[in-house]
């Protein structure tokens, strides 16, 4: 009898372990790329695409961690409806390199299991986070370049795009105004970013596991096979299972940086808050190399922060009250 009773008393108490546990909720997260153009120059017309081409993506990722999906999946969804929208720099309407393509990056990460993916260079694939996460999960490698990359994509099915499908007017006519730009000075003129709308996603979902992607076309004018840090795990994207970040901005400098990781990092080591730990990297340390530019970041418990050191940011976030909210500028009160 004292047995039971022992028993039934263990039994209570862990369940009001188990009940009094905060419930895990779940959390999206997303980013359209920094430097956004100055607001004098945003016509109401561009910042309502802009903005329903942020709110589809966070519905898509949401409709997915609403009903228990994974903050994997979630990521893709949403990165997968911004690569496919004109307006950001990934997938169609990708930026354009010195020499008139269209080379594009992205890379993937499981906060879970640490599983990463990433492709570098890619000329004829229409959503290359989707690659990313084909190389994450059908291979045995973390990131594929260039002709190696696409031939990959082959192998899973994907089918290659004609690269004309990336191409917008307004990238190209950016292409020449750098290049005659770069004829006048002789010098590429770093003072006016050659990036804007780099795309990216971080997510919580209701078992507790995170997830982070970015996806982007580089920087205007880049030449030599240049890369930047969107597809390098650790600096433009990393997740564990305590914090998820995606970057976006002067590529350069957020290798250096090594500026996902290092967020990360802080949270792990210092006990540093995600807001804390992302605006010290994004508001100091970047900015003190000479580079801008911003991140998502999104911790276990859902906090997240959202710091740019540019004009702007293209970003949104969604939880399970369903409320999508989407910013640009800088806005007095913190999310
Ligand atoms: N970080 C990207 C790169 O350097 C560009 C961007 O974020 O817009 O390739």
């Amino acid at each position: 009898m004292g047995k039971l009773a022992a028993i039934i008393v263990l039994g209570v108490l862990f369940s009001m372990q188990v009940n009094s546990a905060p419930a895990v909720e779940y959390r999206l997260v997303i980013h359209g790329g920094a430097g956004a153009m100055p607001r004098a120059e945003l016509t109401l017309e561009r910042e309502t695409e802009i903005r329903s081409a942020l709110d589809a993506a966070l519905r898509a990722g949401a409709s997915i961690l609403d009903v228990g999906g994974s903050s994997l999946d979630a990521v893709t969804a949403s990165i997968v409806v911004l690569e496919d929208a004109p307006w950001f720099n990934a997938g169609k309407g990708a930026v354009f390199t010195h020499d008139g393509h269209n080379e594009l990056d992205a890379s993937i990460m499981d906060g879970h299991s640490l599983k990463a993916g990433a492709v570098a260079g890619v000329r004829h694939v229409r959503n290359p986070v989707k690659l990313a996460r084909e190389v994450m999960q059908s291979s045995s490698h973390v990131m594929l370049t260039g002709e190696g990359a696409e031939a990959f994509a082959r192998t899973r099915g994907i089918e290659p795009v004609d690269p004309a499908y990336f191409r917008t007017e307004e990238r190209w006519q950016q292409l020449q105004k750098f290049l005659a730009n770069e004829k006048k000075t002789a010098e590429v003129d770093r003072s006016t970013p050659s990036y804007l709308g780099t795309v990216g996603a971080v997510a919580l979902d209701r078992k507790g596991h995170l997830a982070a992607g970015t996806s982007t076309g580089g920087m205007t004018g880049k030449r030599w096979g240049r890369v930047g840090d969107a597809p390098i795990i650790g600096a433009g994207t990393y997740a564990n299972d305590r914090c998820a970040v995606s970057a976006t901005g002067w590529g350069e400098f957020f290798i250096r940086a090594v500026v996902a990781h290092d967020i990360c990092a802080r949270v792990a080591y210092r006990g540093d808050s995600i807001e804390a730990a992302a605006n010290e990297v994004v508001l100091r340390t970047v900015p003190g190399l000479g580079g801008d530019g911003g991140v998502i970041a999104l911790g276990r418990d859902g906090s997240f922060a959202t710091p740019f050191n540019t004009a702007g940011m293209y970003r949104g976030w969604i939880g399970p009250d369903g409320e999508a909210h989407t910013e640009i500028y800088p806005v007095a009160t913190k999310p």
